[in-house]
C-alpha cells in the first residue's frame, strides 16, 4: 500500500474566514503531501509498508530503530494532519453533544472549563506540537499534548478523537505568533459530530481516521 494525501470533506477555502484557503494550500498541500512521500520513502524495505496509517502508529515500536524514527515523524505527520481535517469543518464550532459532552461535564464540570483546560495544553507545548482530546478503554476522556509529530497511539492503549495543530505553520497566516488567538479560532472550526462519531468508534474499536474518506458523518 502506498499511503497518499486524504481527499479532504471540504473545499479548500470552505473554513474562511477562520481558516484561510491560502494557509490550506500550504498546510494540506504541501506539508501534509510532503509527510506522505516521505513516509513512503522511509517505509520501503521495512515489511510494515501495508498497514494502514492507524494500525502502523500502533507498531511503530516495532519498527528496527534504525528505521523507526522517519516514520514515526512523517507516519505521525499523516495521521496527525488526517485527524485535525477530519474534525474541521465549515459551520461547525458550538458546543459537543451527546456521550463527548456528557463525559467532558464528568471530567471538566463544563465546556467552558474543558476550553480552558485544552488551550491550556495547546499554550504549554514548547514548541512545535499537538493539543489532543483522548479516550481511555473505560470510555473516560483525557487532555494531552505532544511534541513534533508524536501522538497517543504509539505509546499507549488511548485513542485520539480530536486535536489541535499547535505548529506555527498551522496559524502563521493569519495570527502570526498569536498561539492564543488560534486557540481561539480553533474552537470555530471543531466539528463536534464528527468528533462524537470519534468517539463511538474508538469505544467500539473501530478506526477512527481512514485516509480513504475522511469524514464519516
Ligand atoms: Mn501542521
Amino acid at each position: 500500500m502506498t499511503h497518499e494525501l486524504p481527499k479532504l470533506p471540504y473545499d479548500l477555502k470552505a473554513l474562511e474566514p477562520n481558516y484561510l484557503g491560502s494557509t490550506m494550500e500550504f498546510h494540506y498541500g504541501k506539508h501534509h503531501q510532503t509527510y506522505v512521500t516521505n513516509l513512503n520513502n522511509a517505509l520501503a524495505g521495512t515489511g510494515f509498508e501495508n498497514l494502514a496509517i492507524e494500525e502502523l502508529m500502533t507498531k511503530v515500536n516495532d519498527i528496527p530503530a534504525e528505521k523507526r524514527q522517519p516514520i514515526i515523524n512523517n507516519g505521525g505527520g499523516h495521521y496527525n494532519h488526517s485527524l485535525f481535517w477530519q474534525i474541521m469543518g465549515p459551520n461547525a464550532g458550538g458546543e459537543p453533544t451527546g456521550k463527548v459532552a456528557e463525559q467532558i461535564k464528568a471530567k471538566w464540570t463544563d465546556f467552558a472549563n474543558f476550553k480552558k483546560e485544552f488551550t491550556a495544553a495547546g499554550l504549554t507545548q514548547f514548541g512545535s506540537g499537538w493539543a489532543w482530546l483522548t479516550v481511555n478503554p473505560d470510555g473516560t476522556l483525557n487532555i494531552e499534548k505532544s511534541a513534533n509529530q508524536d501522538n497517543c497511539l504509539m505509546n499507549s492503549n488511548r485513542k485520539p478523537i480530536l486535536t489541535a495543530d499547535v505548529w506555527e505553520h498551522a496559524y502563521y497566516l493569519e495570527h502570526q505568533n498569536k498561539r492564543a488567538d488560534w486557540m481561539e479560532t480553533f474552537y470555530k472550526l471543531v466539528n463536534w459530530a464528527q468528533v462524537e462519531k470519534n468517539y463511538s468508534n474508538a469505544l467500539a474499536g473501530k478506526t477512527i481516521v481512514d485516509t480513504k474518506q475522511l469524514a464519516t458523518v
